[in-house]
């Protein structure tokens, strides 16, 4: 392969994105939430609790600079949409493999838009008996949440209200695996 052609191919250079946070900026930040996690946690039964999938690239970092004994588990969940727009109702496809009464449990979100979603799965979680129930995500879009008030916890940044991929979060399934959160310039060309 060329060096033409492997550019080509490279999803991580590819020219369609532009990079919001580096690996770099997103790694620092990540592990302040972590250390922040483990001094409020002390003496708790925490379990982080992933939204498949968006979550998953955050979650397995988060964990990792949490020193502390944890649990965690997953769950799956779709959100019915009036057209763009999240209706607030949703559907669990996935659900926790253990119960979570007396747990402390952080909710662990890759990005909150409306917080519609969260704020349903909040309300479901709630009537389980958990001690304590809170929310991590690793961006939050605050300028479009004029549904639900959700309170965010431990946030790895505010952005603006744009549609971004990477670090676990996909248009239509691709960039997940991105080591960074960029923004897709022209989504015509995915
Ligand atoms: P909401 O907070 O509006 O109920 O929904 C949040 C969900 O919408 C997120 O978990 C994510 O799946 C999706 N979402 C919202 N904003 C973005 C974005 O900028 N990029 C991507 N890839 N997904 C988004």
């Amino acid at each position: 392969m060329s060096t033409q052609e492997a550019a080509a191919a490279s999803e991580f250079s590819n020219s369609n994105l532009e990079t919001m946070f580096t690996a770099e900026q997103i790694a620092d930040r990540v592990k302040v939430l972590g250390e922040e996690i483990t001094r409020d946690y002390q003496g708790k039964e925490l379990v982080l609790v992933g939204v498949l999938k968006g979550s998953c690239v955050f979650m397995s970092d988060l964990m990792r600079h949490i020193d502390l004994p944890m649990d965690i588990d997953f769950m799956s969940v779709a959100s019915y949409k009036d057209g763009t727009v999240s209706s607030g109702d949703i559907e669990i496809l996935k659900d926790l493999t253990k119960p979570i009464r007396g747990k402390d449990v952080i909710i662990v979100e890759d990005i909150i838009d409306t917080g519609l979603t969260l704020h349903r799965l909040v309300d479901i979680l709630g009537t389980r008996g958990a001690n304590s129930i809170r929310i991590a995500t690793l961006l939050d879009k605050p300028e479009p949440r004029v549904k639900k008030e959700v309170t965010v916890d431990y946030c790895g940044f505010e952005i603006p209200n744009r549609f971004v991929v990477g670090y676990g979060l996909d248009v239509a399934g691709r960039y997940r695996n991105l080591p960074f959160v960029a923004v897709v310039k022209d989504p015509d060309q995915l």
